[in-house]
């Protein structure tokens, strides 16, 4: 299905990003990861879930720029993109201040931003390009405690549908995936948090998260990939500026 492409898929170490990964290459297509994390990177090439690894950060769009031009050289120009490095922080709105706002947007809009203005210019020219940003359900309905993570949220939907209208003319659509809460290293880590505030033990504090969910269970990485791949293939073309949310019914 995705035969002769190559896909570059950022935090494509672990979570999300690494079944991701692990999908498109599945599909046929050349994927290469990046991240900070070597080791991870590493493991993830190791295992077969990706073809290559390159590391960079991706708040920094000169490391970010240099890591992409290397594996074009590669393994051809970058055909999809899978904006997926993120993370959250959380806190009561009045104790988040302009600091954890501004961190948030640097990593989960800019992250996006950058990545995409690095393959742009190459999936124009050649009349085909799939860009997909992991953004979330906190990019479509708001969450306590986690005002700036849900700003940034939606604002990378908002780039998303403002990106898809200059781009579609060219052959590059741009979308959305937005999932709920995923099993993955954020999840635990956002688990132990709620734990910690509220005295709650751990099992306590994930059935609170699932009490939003009709699903009723996380949702699994491998089910985010599956939504991506899709928007990657030739035949989702006309689909473009808009969201997809794996999150068992939540949104
Ligand atoms: P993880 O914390 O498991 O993984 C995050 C990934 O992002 C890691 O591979 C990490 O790689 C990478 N990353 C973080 N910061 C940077 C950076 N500055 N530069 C490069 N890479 C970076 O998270 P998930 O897999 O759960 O989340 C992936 C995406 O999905 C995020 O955008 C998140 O907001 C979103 N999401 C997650 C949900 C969840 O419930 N888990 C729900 C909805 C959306 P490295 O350490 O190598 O830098």
């Amino acid at each position: 299905m995705l035969d002769g492409r190559h896909a570059l898929v950022t935090g494509g170490g672990r979570g999300i990003g690494r079944a991701t990964a692990a999908r498109l290459k599945a599909a046929g297509a050349a994927v290469t990861v990046v991240g900070r994390n070597r080791a991870s990177l590493a493991d993830a090439v190791a295992k077969g879930h990706a073809t290559a690894y390159r590391l960079a950060d991706v708040t920094d769009p000169d490391a970010l720029g240099e890591a992409v031009a290397l594996s074009a050289r590669t393994h051809g120009a970058i055909d999809i993109l899978v904006a997926n490095a993120g993370a959250g922080e959380a806190a009561p709105f009045l104790e988040a201040d302009a600091a954890q706002f501004r961190r948030m947007f640097e990593l989960n809009v800019l992250g996006v931003v950058h990545a995409a203005r690095c393959v742009l210019g190459d999936m124009t020219q050649r009349g085909f390009g799939r860009i997909v940003a992991i953004a979330s359900t906190a990019g479509l309905k708001g969450y306590r405690n986690v005002s700036a993570y849900c700003a940034s949220k939606h604002a990378v939907v908002g780039l998303v549908r403002a990106l898809a209208l200059e781009t579609v003319a060219a052959g590059v659509t741009v979308n959305a995936v937005c999932p709920g809460y995923v099993d993955t290293e954020m999840t635990v880590e956002t688990i132990a948090r709620i734990a910690q505030r509220t005295g709650r033990d751990r099992k306590d504090a994930l059935g609170g998260l699932l009490r939003g969910n009709p699903l009723g269970r996380l949702v699994a990485p491998e089910e985010v990939a599956a939504a991506v791949l899709f928007l990657c293939s030739t035949e989702a073309a006309a689909i473009t500026g808009t969201t997809i949310a794996v999150a068992g019914g939540e949104v």
